[in-house]
């Protein structure tokens, strides 16, 4: 049987019995904090096992991706053990129990039209107190006493050993079912958990179970693997040869040019691989990207130790990636969505093995030493500090060398590792700061549970003061409790109401600003945050004093909140043309709503290009245009889903919801404070589009008042570059070109010795191409234009204008003195030279001239000159005297040395320096001596010729 069909099968059955067949949750499940990854089929329905949601049916089936990092090392080594896999469950909140699930599973397994499997080759455990549940398979089922084991609470109870050892709460015992495989053995296919008991307080001692109370309300959660149950079904030796993972497998043994062998390392590298290129893509495609934390570090993890895996068959280049097809191919049944992102998935995929790849030569080699090192001093455990290193030179996580180490027997001592990274946070300054819930607004919230929000419709309500604490530490509950503040100062205080209008900062939506105050006090707020289901007003008593139980009047400062309103409103419909050009996978990653400011991320693997920017812009500002009603509804989960209202992967929403409505294109599940017409926004504009990490892009936007400034200091900025450069604003683009460009040439000229005339002025040249000053748009791109021209960012332009200019002043007056030099030329040193023998030596002070401009004489002295030639020159800057001389070839074959000639120079000037036998530089420190040091080197030449 294909595993497609045993899948469809399953949920078939149970939805014949009456279950709801539901989709499978998400795999990083971002609504549950409690886990970073969906660890089972009943994780999606938590509150439903625990009465906290309205139930719109009692009985359920699905099929989850799952993903449990547990037995992580067994991946690849053993049959069964995967980190993602997929479990078919069903559950019964209050409905059906034992006797129904227990008749239902024996009769999908073994009934012809289901599963079909021989009763014989099943057997089945118990608890061992559960008499209920043996009695239903021994004299129901018929299954003979020898086929059901009782079992301890170790093992069959759900918590593990919960009876003795708790955790107080729901639990139950469990009943397993196992498969005989057909070379002896057997495996586990189908667990049943009966959650039927309340567990309260320590047992009554000899009785474990004496603490359990039973349920009124009993539920039934069952799990069974998908891969295992189809390797069973297909008769195959492990779950990866089934016909959904072997072409993976496959895939994966050609794209590293290996041959797949069951038994060999490689063969259990390839299943390793094959599993953790599942995981990758599956995770990726949630827009969950290797990274440094939780569940982006178990991915991280995943993909290294693929790498590594390929590293061992001597891969050099990322592989992983090209599995990801493979993957989606395989799953195209159950998850055609994967299909649509794989090359987004691909790409991050590669980019985590590109950047392992880039460090793992050093790492490896690293790890090898110290594993000899340990042999040879006969150590057993490695040392975590190494660990630590290795994690933080070679980005080679601790998991994986713990794994190296146990292929070589080695322990690894997670103590020390802990220790070292602790040193390292503290080295850095990151170290954690640990919470206590015990702190006031704790204390608070046991009293007053919640601070009702009342601001959605109004911005001023009539309230009472209920706490007022000490402190302003952002989220952390430290401080103390006051009963009364009788004074105003600076100090900072928290108020907490019984109710308020005031949004604490959440969703992306920083808090609001305003006025607490009463006819004796006036507290002004400066911050709102929210701790838990309170609305904590932070900011200082500025007038009168204050009291517990004080009736006051809070006002939101209705400005602030109007801007935060066109920021937030914007962002939805940024949102919304996000979708429209650039497709629905532009996701929102997160967002941060300011006062006419917003932050806005989302998934996108690449940079998006100017037009397709400036057609969002444009796009927005049309829907602004178009004065489309905004609106928020409170409607049921389902009804908001049915709307087409955009929800965030993994995000679990209340239901009922708040959802906000604008015009017919857009509809968001959202608790933010928005306007009322999309006009309001009244203007909009992208100021920066860049990179916050693989895969994630973020635009900032400004709306309203701030929107309009800025469009008024780029307009102004052109016009400043303008007026520096002394041009007309259409032209200011071309002309910052222009300067540039002169600039650079200067220098160039300046380094080869030239001495050419530059007017002193910078003048515009008239340019082809220049800027419509009456179009924004054009401004805009101008002002773009000249930034990344001159590479600084807005607030620089100005500056950086004035320092070319003033580097094109210094550069023209270098060349000036320079020609000052150049009045000399080769042919007036030629006749000021004196000849010797056949050979022209010429020794001679050039003020102003450079040695760029020396070494220029010196070349066409010698090519002048018929016979052979000597040329020293010099020259004083400053202090500083430059000495530069050349001999011709003939006088170098002769054995003289241009470096030991000028040096005799140079050290006659206080200095020193050389070069090539026939050029040679040096400087001195004395220019009152540079008289006779050209003497000397006059002397030193006729010697050397007489
Ligand atoms: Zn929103």
């Amino acid at each position: 049987m294909k595993t497609d069909e045993l899948r469809e099968k399953y949920l078939d059955f149970f939805q014949s019995k009456g279950c709801t067949r539901c989709p499978s949750d998400v795999l990083v499940p971002a609504w549950d904090p409690s886990v970073l990854f969906t660890p089972a089929g009943m994780n999606q329905f938590k509150d439903h096992f625990l009465g906290k949601v309205k139930l719109d049916f009692t009985k359920a089936t699905t099929c989850q991706k799952c993903l449990r990092t547990g037995d992580i090392d067994n991946v690849g080594r053993t049959a069964f053990h995967h980190t993602f896999f997929e479990m078919l469950g069903n559950f019964s909140f209050g409905d059906y129990f034992k006797e129904e699930a227990i008749h239902w599973a024996w009769e999908f397994l073994t009934d012809k039209k289901w599963l079909g499997i021989p009763g014989e080759r099943l057997s089945v455990t118990v608890y061992k107190d559960d008499d209920e549940a043996h009695g239903i398979w021994h004299n129901k089922i018929g299954l003979p006493d020898a086929r059901i084991v009782r079992m301890d609470e170790d093992e069959n109870f759900w918590p593990a050993s919960a009876p003795s050892e708790g955790p107080d709460g729901v639990c139950g015992p469990c009943s397993e079912i196992y498969y005989q495989l057909e070379g002896g053995g057997e495996v586990e296919i189908w667990n049943l958990v009966f959650t039927q008991f309340n567990r309260i307080g320590d047992p009554v001692k000899g009785d474990p179970a004496g603490n359990l109370h039973p349920l009124p309300s009993k539920n039934i959660d069952t799990g069974m693997g998908l891969e295992r149950t189809a390797s069973v079904l297909q008769g195959v030796p492990t779950n990866f040869h089934i016909d959904s993972l072997f072409p993976i497998v496959e895939a994966a043994a050609e794209v590293c040019g290996v041959k797949y062998e069951y038994q060999s390392d490689n063969g259990r590298r390839l299943r390793r691989i094959t599993d953790h290129a599942r995981a990758s893509v599956f995770t990726i495609h949630e827009n969950v990207y290797p990274g440094a934390k939780d569940a982006r570090y178990v991915i991280r993890r995943l993909i290294r130790r693929a790498v590594l895996d390929g590293y061992q068959m001597n891969l050099r280049e990322p592989f992983l990636y090209k599995l990801t097809e493979a993957v989606a191919q395989s799953a195209k049944v159950p998850y055609p969505e994967l299909s649509q992102t794989t090359a987004r998935v691909a790409e991050a995929i590669q980019a985590e093995e590109k950047a392992f790849f880039d460090t793992i030569d050093g790492g490896m080699k690293r790890i090898e030493k110290l594993f000899t090192q340990m042999k040879s001093d006969s150590q057993v455990m490695v040392p975590g500090i190494e660990a630590a290193d290795l994690q933080k030179t070679y980005g080679v996580p601790p998991e994986l060398v713990q794994t190296l180490a146990a292929e070589q027997n080695f322990t690894f001592d997670w103590n020390g590792y802990g220790e070292a990274m602790d040193q390292h946070a503290k080295d850095s300054g990151a170290g954690q700061v640990v919470l206590f819930q015990t702190g006031p607004l704790e204390t608070l919230k046991e009293a007053l549970r919640e601070t009702p929000f009342v601001g959605y419709e109004k911005t001023q309500s009539d309230a009472v003061v209920k706490g007022i604490i000490t402190g302003e530490s952002e989220k952390g509950d430290e401080g103390k409790l006051l009963s009364h503040v009788g004074r105003p100062s600076d100090t900072p205080l928290r108020l907490v109401l019984n109710q308020s209008p005031f949004y604490g900062e959440s969703g992306g939506q920083v808090g609001d600003v305003g006025v607490i105050e009463s006819d004796g006090f006036t507290f002004q707020v400066t911050d709102t945050q929210r701790h838990a289901a309170l609305i904590v007003h932070h900011g200082t008593l500025v007038r009168g004093a204050i009291r517990e139980g004080d009736e006051v009047t809070a006002k939101v400062d209705i400005d602030h909140r109007t801007a935060l309103a066109r920021a937030h409103s914007a962002t939805h419909i940024l949102h919304h043309a996000l979708h429209n050009h650039v497709g629905r996978h532009a996701e929102q990653q997160g967002s941060k709503v300011e006062a006419d400011r917003l932050r806005f991320d989302f998934t996108n693997p690449k940079a998006i290009p100017d037009p397709t920017l400036a057609l969002i812009e444009t796009d927005v500002l049309a829907m602004v245009n178009d004065s489309k009603e905004i609106r928020w509804d409170t409607v049921s989960l389902a009804d908001a889903r049915e709307a087409g209202a955009m929800m965030l992967f993994g995000e679990k929403y209340p239901d009922p919801c708040r959802m906000v409505s604008m015009g017919d294109f857009s509809r968001e599940l959202c608790g933010g404070t928005h306007l009322t017409n999309t006009s309001q926004v009244e203007a909009f504009e992208v100021v920066v589009e860049e990179s916050v990490s693989t895969g994630t892009r973020r635009i900032e936007a400004l709306t309203g008042k701030r929107a309009l400034e800025h469009r008024k200091q780029t307009q102004e900025l052109l016009a400043s570059v303008a007026k520096r450069i002394g041009c007309d604003p259409s032209q200011a683009e071309a002309a910052v070109v222009q300067l540039t460009t002169e600039v650079r040439a200067l220098k160039k000229e300046v380094s080869a010795g030239k001495s050419a005339e530059h007017p002193n002025e910078f003048t515009v040249s008239k340019s082809e191409s220049s800027t419509d000053t009456s179009d924004y748009q054009a401004v805009r791109g101008s002002v773009r234009a000249i930034t990344r021209r001159l590479n600084v960012s807005i607030s620089d332009v100005v500056e950086r204008i004035d320092s070319l200019l003033a580097d094109r002043k210094r550069l023209i007056e270098e060349l000036k003195t320079a020609t000052a030099g150049g009045q000399l030329s080769a042919d007036d040193l030629i006749a000021g030279g004196e000849t010797i023998g056949d050979t022209l030596v010429v020794v001679a002070e050039t003020p102003g001239a450079n040695p760029n401009i020396m070494r220029g004489w010196i070349d066409q002295i010698r090519k002048k000159s018929d016979g052979g030639s000597a040329v020293l020159l010099a020259s004083v800057a400053g202090e500083k005297v430059v000495l530069v001389g050349g001999l011709s070839k003939s006088l170098v074959a002769q054995g003289l040395k241009a470096g030991d000639w000028v040096g005799a120079a140079a050290s006659a000037v206080g200095g020193g320096g050389g070069g090539r036998p026939d050029m040679a530089q040096a400087g001195g420190k004395d220019p009152s001596k540079l008289p006779q040091a050209l003497e000397q080197a006059k002397a030193t030449m006729r010697k050397n010729l007489g």
